[in-house]
């Protein structure tokens, strides 16, 4: 007898199937025979992936600045694994660890490279801050919860220091065996084409689609030759929505010429999520709609692309022996008002409503399918 069954579940290839769950893993994709502790009908009307993953979030509940609670943008809202891009250093790595444990909520954490994580806005203006033995211990001690490194490369971030932050990050990426780096671009200096250069296979440009001169596209909205052999090498785009770093007319440039993210995310924190523009990760992923973007194309970025950038090997596809993280979800038709960093409003005519997920195994109901009544509760 397994423990849940999910029957009828319409994927996004228009498929239907069933998923059965045990011990906190898929153990039946297809056509189930068997019985359960529990079962769920989804009758072929509400679409079903693996659990979605917000690759860009912050969490962290005591940092001063982005702090938010990883239940109130996980599960709730349909994500059911969330990364922490860097709101702690090799300082409070271990009590932020210590603090998800208890969430229902998926969290794992890119480790700031300063000390501090993002105690104040500038956290690598101080060279001192960047402590590469702090780091290597802290992977040593987490290595199951720290996924790679963060480095924000803004000049509001660095301050005099120019590219030096990310060439201390890249020496210490090699010393720690080569986990994903993270970079975070804004305003310059230092140039986009110069952060671009470092970067290798695996490494990861956060607020791909920002409006700020440091943008990927050049003033003739052309992609930057530097981003354009970037992605060649094999560096990833991550969304990273967040107060500051998504325009629709940069997005829209990019997407028209071919220029995908690789992950759609968030950077949602307390303040984002409450006054907008983020609001959560499907808001963020139906603005994509907008631009273009079909329903596969977009869940493919928060399931298995998102997974395999951040090395999740147990995480992002339906497949027998994974992880139970499953969002089951709806496409609402209807007007969705929309507006990006930059203060440009689009006007959706579809958006993604999350009812349910399955995390670790745990069947938990989002807060809109608690309003809409779906599943009970
Ligand atoms: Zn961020």
């Amino acid at each position: 007898m397994f423990d849940l069954i999910i029957r009828r579940a319409r994927l996004t290839d228009e498929q239907q199937v069933d998923i059965a769950i045990h011990d906190g893993k898929i153990v039946a994709v297809g056509q189930v025979v068997g019985t359960a502790k529990c079962e769920r009908d989804l009758a072929g009307r509400y679409y079903l992936s693996a659990g979605w993953i917000d690759s860009h979030v912050h969490c962290y509940p005591k940092s001063p600045i982005y702090h938010d609670e990883a239940d109130r943008i996980g599960v709730s809202t349909g994500v059911t694994t969330v990364i922490d891009a860097g709101s702690t250093g090799a300082n409070d790595i271990d009590d932020f660890y210590a603090i998800t444990r208890s969430a229902a909520t998926q969290v794992y954490a890119l480790l700031n490279i300063a000390r501090t994580g993002i105690v104040t806005q500038n956290e690598l203006a101080d060279m001192q801050q960047i402590d590469p033995l702090a780091v290597r211990d802290a992977v040593q001690r987490l290595p199951d919860f720290i996924v790679g490194i963060k480095a924000r490369m803004s000049s509001s971030v660095v301050g005099e220091n120019g590219i030096k932050p990310l060439q201390r990050a890249k020496a210490i990426q090699q010393e720690i065996g080569g986990l994903p780096l993270m970079v975070h671009i804004g305003n310059n200096p230092p140039d986009l084409d110069e952060i671009a250069g470092l970067l290798t296979a695996g490494d990861i440009i956060t607020h791909c689609y920002n409006g700020k001169p440091n943008r990927i596209l050049t003033p003739a909205g052309t992609l930057r030759e530097a981003v354009k052999q970037a992605i060649e090498r094999g560096v990833r785009l991550d969304v990273g929505h967040g107060n500051a770093s998504f325009s629709f007319e940069v997005a829209r440039i990019a997407i028209a010429q071919g220029i995908l993210p690789d992950t759609i995310s968030s950077d949602i924190y307390c303040r984002n999520r409450i006054h907008g523009p983020v609001r959560n990760l499907a808001h963020v992923m139906s603005k994509f709609f907008s631009i273009g973007m079909t329903l596969p194309q977009v869940i493919d970025r928060v399931t298995w692309r998102a997974a395999d950038g951040l090395r999740l090997q147990n995480k992002g596809r339906l497949e027998v022996g994974l992880d139970a993280d499953l969002t089951i979800f709806t496409v609402k038709q209807g007007a969705c008002p929309f507006i990006d960093s930059e203060g440009e409003h689009v006007q959706g005519e579809k958006y993604l409503m999350p009812l349910a997920v399955v995390a670790a195994g745990q069947w938990i109901v989002t807060d809109e399918g608690k309003t809409n009544d779906v599943f009970g509760v």
